[in-house]
């Protein structure tokens, strides 16, 4: 399989914890560690195998989620359908506790964000998915195995499109569209946001059934 993305040599695929590259995340990090210092309050590394098969991209941490246990969609609503989802397709041994030292193991399968760092009001400025891209794509050069990719939400399906070099309006988002980029099959889906499920905008049904296609197409 030919690598999706050119990874840039001195790009890690996880940036530091106190990445300083978003002032304005630095800034909240910073405040969120002044309220609450037992929380992680930092850059979100990825969490999953290295030679996962499938990927999984959200929006960015939420303040009493992965930002406070230092694991991606841990801690809150969106992680329990997540992880309840995963399970139940086979990719992982369904662990889930809601804490990241629960014994979750994630079998062929990896879980990221476009916007490592809690921003205010989950809402990330273009500026900040742009400098967090370098991140995403480092990402998506170094899993040698990758065959899927799931995006959860617009901003995750438009920040890895960049990634890959593919132009937005080439590969729009509806809600279950696939789309085939190179070796790599593209999913959308609605974020598994409580405010998604609360107003019926998003499934279970609706989202079980993007991952019961990926787990079909995955060879
Ligand atoms: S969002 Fe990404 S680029 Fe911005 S400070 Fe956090 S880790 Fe660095």
């Amino acid at each position: 399989m030919t690598k999706p993305v050119n990874t840039p040599m001195n790009t890690p695929a996880n940036p530091p914890k106190d990445c300083q590259l978003c002032p304005r995340l630095a800034d909240y990090r910073d405040e969120n560690a002044r309220k609450n210092p037992d929380w992680f309050n930092g850059a979100v590394p990825c969490f999953g195998a290295d030679d996962a098969k499938l990927l999984i991209v959200g929006l960015a941490p939420g303040v009493t989620g992965a930002n406070r246990t230092g694991r991606p969609f841990t801690g809150d609503w969106a992680g329990d359908l997540l992880y309840a989802t995963l399970a139940k397709y086979g990719f992982s041994n369904d662990r889930y506790d809601k804490h990241a030292e629960d014994g979750l193991t994630l079998l062929a399968c990896m879980i990221t964000n476009a916007v490592r760092c809690v921003p205010p009001q989950n809402k990330p400025v273009g500026a900040e998915i742009t400098m967090c891209r370098q991140f995403l794509k480092a990402r998506l050069g170094a899993n040698e195995k990758l065959q899927a990719v799931v995006c959860l939400g617009r901003i995750a399906h438009e920040s890895v499109l960049r990634a890959l070099d593919v132009r937005p309006k080439d590969a729009p988002f509806p809600h279950g569209a696939r789309h085939l980029l190179g070796d790599i099959n593209l999913y959308d889906s609605y974020h598994c946001s409580r405010y998604n499920t609360n107003t019926g905008r998003l499934t279970v049904e609706m989202f079980e059934a993007v991952f019961e296609a990926v787990r079909k197409d995955l060879i």
